[in-house]
C-alpha cells in the first residue's frame, strides 16, 4: 500500500491511500485545484480513484467532495447515520452515494469503519488493510478509547489527532468558552498529551509509525506538538525514532509518502 495524507486541519483534510488495485481518499476539505496538484505530485489520476470515504460530516472533511465527485464520477461512501445530512449538503447525484453500516471491501481493500467520539452527527475513523497490511486514520476523536484502542492496535501506521495544547487553547483570544469547553472535551478533540498516552498503547501493540494529524492551527504548533509528544513517550522508556517514528500531516502540504507491503508480497 502507498499512503500519504494530502492536508490535515480545520483548513480541510484529506488522505489518499491505494493497494495494487484500489485508490481510495478519506475525507475531501480542500479546494479542487489544491487536491488535483497533490495528486498529481503522486502521478494519480484522479478519475482512477474509486471512492472517497467520509468520517463526519464537518465541512473540513466534506467541504471539495462535490466537485470533486462530480468532475471525475467518483463514489462517494458515509455511515448511514450521516446519510440525510450528505444528501442535503452535497451537491452530487443521490446515485453517487453509498450507505454502509458495516465493514466492506472496496477492490483489494477491506474497510473497517468504527465510531469514535465526536460532536458531530456521527463520526467515524478507518482501518483499512490490504491483506496483512494495515493502516487506521483516526482524527476528530475526543477520546482514545478501549474500543478504538482494540480496533486499530497493531496497525502498521496510524494517522492519530495531536489537535491542541491546553495552555494556547484556554489562552487563544478568539475562540469564545463554549468552543474551548467543546474542544476540551470527550467529544471534542485529543489534546498533545492524550495522543501522547494513545501512541503509547500502540507501540507495545506493535504501531511503529505515527502521522501526527489534525494539528490545530490556532492552539497547537507541529514543533510543540512533536516536543510534547516525544518527552512524554521518553519518560515511558519509547525513544522516538527507535520505537516509534512519528511524522506530521501538514495543513497546506502533502505528507510524506509510506508505503506498506502484505506478507505475502515482500520477495
Ligand atoms: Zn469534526
Ligand atoms: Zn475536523
Amino acid at each position: 500500500m502507498r499512503i500519504c495524507n494530502l492536508a490535515s486541519g480545520s483548513s480541510g483534510n484529506c488522505t489518499y491511500i491505494e493497494s495494487e488495485k484500489t485508490r481510495v481518499l478519506i475525507d475531501d476539505g480542500k479546494p479542487l485545484d489544491y487536491v488535483l496538484n497533490a495528486l498529481n505530485e503522486l502521478k494519480v489520476a484522479p478519475d482512477s480513484i474509486n471512492a472517497i470515504l467520509i468520517t463526519h460530516e464537518h465541512s473540513d472533511h466534506i467541504k471539495g467532495i462535490s466537485k470533486l465527485s462530480r468532475a471525475f464520477n467518483i463514489p462517494i461512501y458515509a455511515h448511514t447515520y450521516i446519510s440525510e445530512i450528505l444528501i442535503h449538503q452535497l451537491q452530487v447525484d443521490k446515485n453517487m452515494f453509498n450507505f454502509f453500516d458495516s465493514d466492506f471491501d472496496i477492490g483489494d481493500l477491506h474497510i473497517q469503519p468504527f465510531p469514535v467520539q465526536h460532536d458531530s452527527k456521527y463520526c467515524v475513523g478507518y482501518r483499512i488493510n490490504e491483506e496483512d497490511a494495515v493502516v487506521s486514520v483516526v482524527t476528530d476523536i475526543g477520546c482514545f478509547t478501549d474500543s478504538v484502542y482494540e480496533t486499530i492496535k497493531s496497525s502498521a501506521v496510524v494517522y492519530l489527532e495531536a489537535n491542541y495544547d491546553p495552555e494556547m487553547l484556554m489562552s487563544y483570544p478568539n475562540y469564545p468558552p463554549f468552543l474551548k469547553k467543546r474542544i476540551n472535551s470527550d467529544h471534542g478533540h485529543l489534546s498533545n498529551l492524550s495522543c501522547a498516552k494513545a501512541i503509547e498503547k500502540l507501540v507495545h501493540s506493535g504501531t511503529r509509525l505515527v502521522v501526527l494529524s489534525h494539528i490545530s492551527e490556532h492552539s497547537n504548533t507541529e514543533n510543540l506538538a512533536v516536543s510534547t509528544i516525544a518527552s512524554y513517550l521518553e519518560s515511558k522508556n519509547i525513544i522516538p525514532n527507535v520505537n516509534v517514528k512519528l511524522d506530521i500531516a501538514h495543513h497546506e502540504q502533502r505528507g510524506t509518502i509510506f508505503r506498506i507491503t502484505p506478507t505475502s508480497k515482500k520477495n
